[in-house]
């Protein structure tokens, strides 16, 4: 026999009869689904003695949470997202007992403005895969573009933050540009049409560079 499911405070807009005129299935959705934070909005309707249960269907915000680390609820004002940083600064860089013991759903509710005055303004996780790595070393800031340009944006951060140089000009040529062939630079003759002076030529930095 399937164990009856009591329920929850979260859950007592909802009346009694109609919780009790729910299948289990629907009971056990709801009921995972405020164990994540979230009061979802179920309709309940009767028509002629039958109750008919509609639960929202399932987007990935009201999703149950799974871990703690993936926070979105606001609470007393506090943004989903920051109290997310809040909770992974804790956990993985400040590691104090007190959050790192009772990191659960409960005490981030009753704790969330400590949380947040515990965890410097502003701090986000470390990103997971950095396009730009800065090193110093002695006087000398060393930088590092560690993989290849993704997007519209990141050719633009690189173009506005370094400039076109030798060494970005590796990271914004396109392979597959008909002009360079990929090499991000062509030949052309420093004096086009000029008999024995054609045969000159510079390299110029190709137009895929600066697109
Ligand atoms: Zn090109």
């Amino acid at each position: 026999m399937a164990t009856r499911l009591f329920k929850p405070h979260k859950l007592r807009h909802i009346p009694d009869a109609q919780w009790e005129a729910m299948t289990d299935d629907e009971r056990q959705t709801l009921s995972l689904s405020v164990q994540g934070g979230f009061t979802p909005k179920v309709t309940v309707t009767t028509t002629n003695g039958q109750t008919k249960v509609e639960v929202p269907a399932t987007d990935p915000k009201t999703q149950p949470l799974t871990n703690i680390r993936d926070w979105t609820e606001s609470v007393d004002g506090i943004s989903g997202e920051r109290l997310r940083n809040c909770i992974n600064f804790q956990l993985d860089v400040r590691k104090k007992d007190f959050w790192v013991r009772n990191m659960s759903v409960a005490h981030v509710r009753r704790f969330a403005k400590s949380l947040d005055e515990e965890t410097p303004p502003g701090w986000t996780p470390p990103e997971e895969n950095p396009l730009i790595l800065e090193k110093t070393k002695g006087d000398d800031k060393i930088i590092t573009i560690t993989r290849e340009l993704q997007s519209e944006e990141e050719r633009v951060l690189i173009r506005n933050r370094f400039g076109i140089t030798a060494y970005t000009i590796l990271f914004l040529k396109k392979k597959d540009c008909p002009k360079c062939k990929g090499a991000g630079n062509y030949k052309m003759s420093s004096y086009p049409g000029q008999g024995r002076l054609e045969k000159l030529t510079e390299t110029v930095t190709c137009e895929c560079v600066f697109e």
